[in-house]
Parts: C-alpha cells; structure tokens; sequence
C-alpha cells in the first residue's frame, strides 16, 4: 500500500536503473522527478538476458506484464571453429536460470509504461534535456543546480538525489570523486548495434558466434526481431581506439578475421543509425551513498556486459531502494545503509564472475580460446547425454543446419574464406 511522505527524489538518468529507482520511490510513497539529459527517450538498443533476480525485480516493481520478451523459438546458436566447423555449443541463453532474451529498449519500456503511460498511476514528472551541475548536500537536503537544454540554470531542493547516469556518472564525479578512482579497465572495446537484416544464410532467429583469442563477433536471435551484434575485442592501448571513427577502428581490429558474420557486421555499421561504441570497466566502490546521495546500476557498481547482470542488478537496485525507503521511512541513512548491505553480495559475486566469463565472450589467447571451446564442448555433450536419459522432456532448442551444409552437428565450411554459410 502506497505511503504518502510528501519527500521529493532527483533522480538522475533515464535508464533501466533510474527508472526502476523512481518506480520503487512512487512506490515508497515519494515523489520522484527523473532527468535525463538527452532530448528524448531512447528505444531499441542490444540484446540483453534478463536472469531470475531481474525477472523477481521486474514483477516487485509491478511491470512484468508489460515487459516484452523475445527469446527465440526456432534458433540454433553456431560457434564457428578456426577450422569452419559448425558447432551447436550452449550460447548465451543456454545458462542456468532460463535468462529471457530482450533487447534492453524492452525493459526501458516497459518501466516507462509504469512511470507516464499507466492510467491507475500517479505519472511521474521527467525533464528531458536536463542534467545537474552542481549538488550541494546540506543537513536536511541536497540542493542540486539543474540546467535544461537552452542552458537556463535552476537552484532546487530534495530530500534525495539519485545518481543513475550510467558507467560515466555526473552524479558520481560532483559527490564522490573523480572517474580514475572508481573506473576500472578491462583492456577490452565492444560495439553493440541492432542488424538491419540476419547474416547471410543463418536462420532469421539463429545467434552466430565467432570467438577468437583476443577478438569475437557475435549475433543474437530473437523470435520477432532482426538480430543484434556484439563485436568485442582485447586492447592494450584504450585510447588508441578512440582516436578513429569507430567503423575503420573495428574494421582494423577484425582484419584477416572473414567470417560472413564479421563482413555482414561492418556492413551493417557503416549505415547504422545507432551503436553503441565503448571501453569495458567495471565501477567498484567502497560506498554507494554519502548523506542526501546515493548511486544505482552502473554509475554504482557497473558489473559490465560480460557479467550479463547489469540489467538485472539495475531493476533489483531500483526496487530494493524503493522497499528499504519504506521500510525505514524516518530514517534516509538507516534506509540506504539497509539497501547497500543487502545488494552488496549480489553485486560482489557478479563481478567476480565476470572476470571468469569474460573468456567465454572472447578469449585472452590462444590458451583461454581452446579452454573456452574444450568447456562448451563439454557442456554441449553433458547437455546431449541428458537429453536421452529416459524421463528428459523435449530438448528446448531445434537442431537445424546452415544451408547448403550435409546434416550433421559439426559442420565444416572452410576456414575464414569469407563465404557465406549457404555456399559453404
Ligand atoms: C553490449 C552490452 C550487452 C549487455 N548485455 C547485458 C545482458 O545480457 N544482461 C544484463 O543484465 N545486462 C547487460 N548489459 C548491461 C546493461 O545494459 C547495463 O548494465 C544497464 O543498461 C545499465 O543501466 P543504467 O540505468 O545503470 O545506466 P545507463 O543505461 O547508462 O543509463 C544512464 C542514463 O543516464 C543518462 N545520463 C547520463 N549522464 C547524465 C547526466 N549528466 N544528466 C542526466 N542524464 C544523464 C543517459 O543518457 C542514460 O539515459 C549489457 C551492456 C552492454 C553494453
């Protein structure tokens, strides 16, 4: 039941963590007002797998029903060896906990629809165009300078402001310290767009990995959309990738790497309305809230894609805010004290695991590309021999195979040559 407190939230940044912030405030019986610095709200985007403590979160905050979700129904996952070999090794759906596949627009949406779009809630305001400059934590409440988009500048008070401004957080760098203290590198590049069409010759819902040391391309289906693509790559110099408009950079980095996933890509890029282009880091913090201020998702712990949480933790963040705000309503400290210590195992054990499965993404080197590939052999055949145990339900996903290819599980199509699946 809805508690009135009459308290006022900033929340800055509309994204999965913000809007789950101001979700769980409204909830909480606060009133939230979200900015975001951009003119407009962003849709579509990449693949994101929302695993069970994002679905739980998504359902606390009330906006499962709305939350589309896409999970292919006909797909084969294919990892191709250096060889040209077709392989149906476990991909990234095949995890533990049944993630759903979504592109991350979905869940920004299907918050949205709780925040402005439901008629039985109270819609929550959002200033489009507008960012802080300036927080000043008082005693009794932080004020924060708000500039919009004609650079008009507003001195205003609340009784919190919630930093959800991503990996490069504003909110962090005015309150807690500068990027340097709290970015850490992972030496690795990623570009992340939506394809126009699927790579030439897969199935419409087929995800196509192609993972080498230091280097990998990978596509992931969906049921009622085009793919999107991830390319990701090991650097050692981050700045160097930055200096090049993105294509030539990703362009020079997937060089003498043919694959029709790899060429169908860069094609793709060149006329991609969006992308997202961006160094891997994770966000490690001693403290993720100081006084009247206190940091979700990303800009607090960013876990990186590798992990494939940071959606999950983003929604988990928001709604957990929402509920210790409740449950300690005259106390701000005892409330985000409660909150950090009950996300802080979470949010730990994630980080750790993704240092372990980054190598599944792409590969440090040749060593960690033949472990990687010995362990999905594995669990492909574990998952195999389980499949025929008497009792075992139908396997969830078809067995198909690339056109033009003879119909068995390992398929050899000639290595790196540039030919598309269907002339292999
Ligand atoms: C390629 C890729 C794949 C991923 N795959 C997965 C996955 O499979 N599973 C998963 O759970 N997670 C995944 N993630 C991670 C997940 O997408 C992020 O963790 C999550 O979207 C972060 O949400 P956020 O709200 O914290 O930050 P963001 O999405 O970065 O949102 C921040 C918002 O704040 C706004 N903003 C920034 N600065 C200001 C400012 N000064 N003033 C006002 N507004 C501002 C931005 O415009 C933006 O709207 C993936 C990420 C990537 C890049």
């Amino acid at each position: 039941m809805e508690q009135r407190t009459n308290r006022r939230a900033l929340v800055v940044g509309l994204g999965i963590a913000g809007m789950s912030a101001a979700v769980g405030l409204r909830e909480a019986g606060w009133t939230p007002v979200l900015v975001e610095r951009s003119p407009e709200r962003r849709t579509g985007g990449y693949f994101v797998g929302l695993f069970p403590e994002g679905k739980q979160a998504a359902k606390d905050l009330g906006v499962q029903e709305h939350l589309h979700t896409r999970n292919p129904v006909s797909g084969t996952e294919w990892s191709i060896d250096r060889r040209g070999r077709h392989h149906e090794w476990p991909g990234f759906l095949d995890q533990p906990g049944e993630p759903a596949a979504v592109l991350r627009g979905d869940i920004e949406a299907a918050l949205w629809h709780s925040l402005r779009e439901d008629a039985e809630l109270e819609p929550v305001e959002v200033r489009f165009g507008t960012r802080p400059v300036e927080i000043i934590d008082q005693a009794e409440a932080a004020d924060v300078v708000l500039e919009d988009a004609t650079g008009e500048r507003r001195r205003e008070t609340f009784d919190l402001v919630v930093g959800a401004d991503g990996l490069r957080s504003s909110v962090r760098a005015m309150v807690f310290g500068p990027h340097q203290e709290f970015m850490e590198s992972w030496n690795a590049i990623i570009c992340a767009f939506e394809l126009d069409e699927q790579v030439p010759g897969y199935g419409p819902q087929d995800g196509v990995i192609v993972a080498r040391a230091g280097r990998a391309a990978w596509t992931f289906g969906f049921s009622d959309h085009t793919p999107t693509m991830l390319f990701t790559y090991r650097t050692d110099d981050e700045d160097a990738q930055f200096v090049r408009p993105p294509l030539e950079t990703l362009e020079a980095a997937f060089d003498g790497l043919d694959h029709p996933a790899v060429t169908h890509g860069l094609q793709t890029l060149r006329t991609a309305p969006n992308y997202l282009f961006d160094s891997v880091h994770q966000v490690k913090m001693p403290t993720w809230h100081r006084g009247h201020v206190v940091l979700v998702g990303d800009s607090a712990w960013c876990l990186n894609l590798y992990s494939g949480m940071g959606s999950s933790a983003g929604l988990r963040g928001g709604a957990a805010l929402g509920q210790a705000l409740k449950d300690h309503p005259e106390d701000l400290n005892a409330a985000l004290t409660a909150w950090e210590a009950q996300l802080r195992p979470l949010i730990t054990t994630h980080q750790k695991r993704a240092r372990l499965v980054q190598h599944l993404f792409v590969p440090t080197g040749r060593i960690s590309e033949a472990l990687r590939n010995t362990a999905l052999r594995t669990l492909a055949a574990v998952n195999y021999l389980k499949s025929r145990l008497p009792g075992a339900g139908p396997s969830t996903t078809s067995s198909s195979t690339p056109p033009g290819a003879p119909a068995t599980r390992e398929v050899t199509t000639g290595e790196n040559v540039g030919s598309a699946p269907g002339g292999r």
